[in-house]
């Protein structure tokens, strides 16, 4: 570059160009809070109107259908005005998005969220701290880690426990596992680092325990750590779907006879699909005696920490060595709002990676709180606020009363369903799911005997003609390799009249469906003596 060029150069970047700029118009600062107000406004209004005027939780649209509107959607060229590209959302998307809020919502672990949490949402968006250091966040560093000091005390976890938000209750069991196999390998096997050596060979022998109800995280966080899904030994459950203490003994004897090496124990405290809770206790001796690293997966029950009248279910998890909880489950965050705790915060060291640029060893020695340590995430949400303005503005007793709302529901419509004799009904709810089955009473329609594939078939059948109808959504499940339906009860606005109208649609599209199979079954019949 000549000199001129270069002053040419510097004369561009100067206040007087770059300000005139129009590309530099949507980077959000002092200059232009009136138009992200009216941005988030008219997207505010978007969002009003779509709630106000929603009736059903879905509206049934297939993929196929829906995917016709993208076709004419060309990404290289921009709307370029906020009206435009908000219609064109509520077209693509609010118009027949899945409303969790709806009352008839009534199929995964999917909660309607507070709106003080999504008020925190908006302001940490905005500022966009990233929790990775302190050089990052500041007072968001102290936020989470103030909310993660209280979710152990709220645990009883004592006084070494420490913790991190996560991406959610899978990245929690990830680090279990990750530290429990790193663990072992510390104290059992002459100090072996994984960090350092990777894994070492007796590896393949390691062995984790859980029951067959745990959640498929599991699994796959044992492949992902290098011990593959044969490593994970699932443990039979009793007929209220909680792990049998005496199956898990005998299993981990088992495997020592057979030369394996048991390193964790995975408890669930509220499965996915039962929301039952481990024998806790039980399987805490267990791991006292045997010597093994216990994680106690609360991703769904955590909600019972709020809870007046149910905290006691939990008793047992403060004996826990790691735990999960999903606030975007039971504490009705939005999502993502995750944590692992552990009892020992040393622990924790074995995910600690300093980097010169971000973390170095001199800022801890300094004292300067650096959470990426704690990290398997760098850049990461500062998902904490959300948690803290609910706590802050509602409360954790609210949390704990909306939460034994939906478990009363639960409880409720298990005395409806047990009365119905067209509805089998397979366990007591201890939280707030129902897994249940159409079942109809009588052995046969029209000629057709009613087999067991049949009602497997017609439950299958019912769940997916609710989902198109869209007048309600709710899930399935096998158990024991049979067909079964499900609702997960996290609304509180739903009413008994609600489970009862949807308990009649299911009746009705499983004798639907009943009726479609004896009618092409006496056309069979027919066709056959002709
Ligand atoms: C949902 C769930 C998980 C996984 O949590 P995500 O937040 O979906 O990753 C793990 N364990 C249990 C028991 C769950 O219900």
């Amino acid at each position: 570059m000549g000199s001129m060029e270069v002053l040419e150069y510097l004369d561009f970047h100067t206040s007087k160009h770059s300000h005139n700029n129009e590309e530099h118009n949507f980077i959000f600062n002092e200059d232009n809070l009136q138009e992200y107000e009216a941005s988030i406004l008219s997207g505010l209004e978007l969002i009003q109107t779509s709630i106000a005027n929603n009736e059903k939780p879905f509206t049934g649209i297939l993929p196929h259908e829906l995917a016709l509107e993208f076709e004419h959607v060309d990404l290289n060229a921009p709307l370029n005005d906020v009206a435009s590209a908000l219609e064109e959302v509520n077209k693509l998307y609010l118009k027949d998005a899945v409303y969790f809020h709806n009352k008839k919502y009534l199929a995964h672990l999917n909660c309607p969220v507070v709106y003080p949490a999504i008020l925190a949402e908006l302001i940490l968006t905005s500022i966009n701290s990233s929790l990775d250091t302190w050089d990052q966040s500041a007072g968001g560093t102290l936020i989470e880690q103030k909310i993660i000091d209280w979710s152990c005390q709220q645990l009883e976890m004592g006084e070494m426990a420490d913790g991190i938000f996560t991406s959610g209750g899978s990245q929690s069991n990830l680090m279990a596992l990750l530290l429990a196999r790193d663990h072992y390998c510390e104290t059992h096997l002459d100090n072996h680092s994984i960090k350092l050596n990777g894994l070492p060979e007796q590896a393949t022998k390691f062995r984790i325990f859980t029951s067959e109800m745990s959640h498929f995280s599991v699994q796959k966080s044992a492949a992902l750590l290098g011990l593959g899904y044969n490593s994970v030994v699932t443990v039979d459950c009793d007929h209220k779907f909680k792990m049998k203490p005496e199956a898990l003994k005998k299993a981990i004897k088992r495997a020592k006879n057979n030369g394996y090496i048991p390193i964790a124990v995975i408890a669930t405290a509220g499965t996915t699909d039962f929301g039952s809770i481990d024998p806790l206790h039980q399987i805490a001796d267990i791991c006292q005696q045997e010597n093994l690293w216990m994680h106690a997966d609360a991703a769904y029950g955590c909600g019972l920490v709020a809870s007046n009248t149910r905290r006691h279910l939990l008793s047992g998890i403060e004996r826990a060595n790691s735990v999960t909880l999903d606030y975007h489950k039971s504490f009705f965050q939005p999502v993502s709002s995750s944590a692992f705790l552990v009892k020992n915060k040393q622990h924790l060291h074995y995910v600690t990676h300093h980097a010169e640029y971000l973390n170095p060893l001199s800022a801890q020695q300094e004292g300067t709180p650096n959470l990426v340590c704690k990290s398997l995430q760098t850049t990461r949400r500062f998902d904490a606020l959300k948690l803290w303005l609910t706590l802050r503005i509602m409360g954790l007793e609210k949390i704990g009363k909306v939460f034994d709302q939906v478990c009363a529901l639960a409880r409720s419509s298990h005395v409806l369903f047990s009365l119905d004799p067209d509805i089998d009904v397979i366990h007591q709810p201890e939280l707030s799911t129902l897994v249940f089955r159409f079942n109809p009473s009588y052995p046969e329609l029209d000629g057709l005997t009613i087999t067991d594939g049949l009602i497997d078939e017609s439950n299958q059948y019912i769940r997916k003609t609710i989902f198109r109808s869209g007048e309600a959504v709710i899930a399935g499940t096998k158990v024991y390799g049979h067909s079964y339906l499900k609702f997960t009860l996290l609304n509180p606005q739903t009413s008994l009249t609600d489970i009862q109208e949807v308990l009649k649609i299911i009746k009705h599209h499983g004798l639907e469906y009943l009726k479609i199979q004896s009618a092409k079954h006496t056309q069979e019949m027919l066709e056959g003596t002709q």
